[in-house]
């Protein structure tokens, strides 16, 4: 994979896939990790003398939709980097094209989302075409796209001459990559969440490489309804009863020890004044749900936890979003944050968790990616990761 400093992108046209699909609330961006994490390329790329070209997706549109405008980002991205940032509002044509041929060395613009391009999901060669006609090199920084092959993710790759990883995607890379290759050992994954169905892939690989596997979060009830047990009210989904029992099976002659759950933080409703009941056992009474896991199961992954030389971790081992529910889950960040061993945290809830208990800044790497974060564990090959070979 060639890297931003393979390039010689002085006075050059620099198209850059970034993620800047950021949470937006009545037009105001809410939480800005997401263009943080794209700066270090950014700033790599102006300090260079490139002419920047920034290209990214912004919720599913169905076709053009002011509301998922990025024109916000644009105004953001002008604070944090402290320069006018240019907004191609247009699309991809020619009045985008004289826009970007004018832009000075260390420059900035943003494209409109590109997802109101109705080729950009069907990886249209078109677009793609149209795309790479904006640049003279590609670089993707996108990680959390790059699981899909859409025409600013992969399709372009075929139209342009030089290509490279921004140094958000390469870390990434580097970062998940180094679990899957040569952990140091115990390597103890902790998975949590809400469907089996979602993280069975990447229960399943752990279980042949790790050590030790903890599982959490509604994710535990299949697993315990093939044990036998009760399940009451707990959310329970049933396509996940057969990928349950197929793990329980392959965990037995696998290299890792799958650990479940051995009490349980109850409600007799979903709601975040529902007084919390823990139970000692995991057989829960009709009319009850567990919304956590319960106080011992705590402190057995802490321990677990701090026990490894490699952690990774994805997925809530409840409903963290209720206060009363969220001990599971602050006891797997705190030890998480507190271990010695590499910290790997995968996107998604479990960031959002760590940033809620501010934990953010205390682990190896915090990804940026949800379902690319796992696609690549699972050792399946990212389109946008491949098109840069
Ligand atoms: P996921 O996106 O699969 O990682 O799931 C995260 C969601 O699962 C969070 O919003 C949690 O509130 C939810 N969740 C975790 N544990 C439970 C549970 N025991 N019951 C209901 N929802 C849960």
């Amino acid at each position: 994979m060639r890297s931003l400093a393979d390039l010689d992108a002085q006075g050059k046209r620099v198209l850059v896939r970034v993620d800047f699909n950021v949470p937006l609330r009545d037009g105001k961006i809410t939480d800005d990790t997401r263009i943080r994490a794209a700066l270090p390329t950014i700033e790599e790329l102006r300090a260079r003398g490139a002419r920047i070209v920034l290209v990214s997706h912004l919720g599913r549109p169905k076709g053009a939709d002011a509301a998922l405008s990025l024109r916000p980002v644009a105004e953001r991205l002008g604070e944090l980097t402290g320069t006018d940032v240019l907004f191609i509002a247009d699309g991809v044509g020619e009045s985008a094209r004289a826009a970007v041929d004018a832009l000075e060395p260390g420059q900035i613009a943003l494209l409109e989302n590109i997802r109101f391009e109705a080729g950009e999901t069907k990886n249209d060669p078109d677009l793609a075409k149209a795309l790479a006609e904006l640049c003279d090199i590609y670089v993707n920084d996108a990680f959390g796209s790059a699981h899909r092959a859409h025409s600013s993710t992969e399709g372009i790759t075929y139209h342009v001459k030089d290509a490279a990883a921004g140094l958000l995607l390469e870390r990434e890379v580097a970062q998940l990559s180094a679990i899957l290759a040569d952990p140091a050992r115990p390597l103890v994954a902790v998975l949590g969440g809400a469907k089996v169905t979602d993280k069975i892939a990447v229960i399943e690989r752990f279980l042949e490489i790790a050590d030790t596997v903890l599982i959490g979060g509604a994710m535990c009830f299949p697993f315990f309804a093939v044990e036998g047990h009760g399940v009451g009210a707990s959310m329970c989904e049933a396509e996940g009863l057969e990928p349950a029992r197929e793990a329980l099976e392959g965990a037995a002659s696998a290299r890792a020890e799958l650990v479940l759950p051995q009490d349980l933080g109850l409600a007799e409703r979903y709601a975040a004044d529902a007084p919390r009941r823990d139970l000692d056992g995991v057989d829960v009474p009709d009319g009850w749900m567990g919304l956590d896991i319960g106080p011992r199961s705590a402190e057995t992954y802490s321990k677990l936890i701090a026990e490894g030389a490699t952690i990774f971790w994805n997925g809530p081992m409840g409903v963290f979003e209720f206060e009363a529910f969220a001990a599971g889950t602050r006891a797997v960040a705190e030890a998480v944050a507190r271990a010695n061993g590499t910290t790997v945290v995968g996107g998604g809830d479990s960031a959002a968790a760590l940033t809620q208990f501010g934990l953010a800044d205390q682990v190896t790497h915090l990804s940026t990616g949800g379902g690319a974060t796992l696609e690549l564990l699972e050792g399946r090959t990212l389109p946008g990761v491949a098109a840069l070979r």
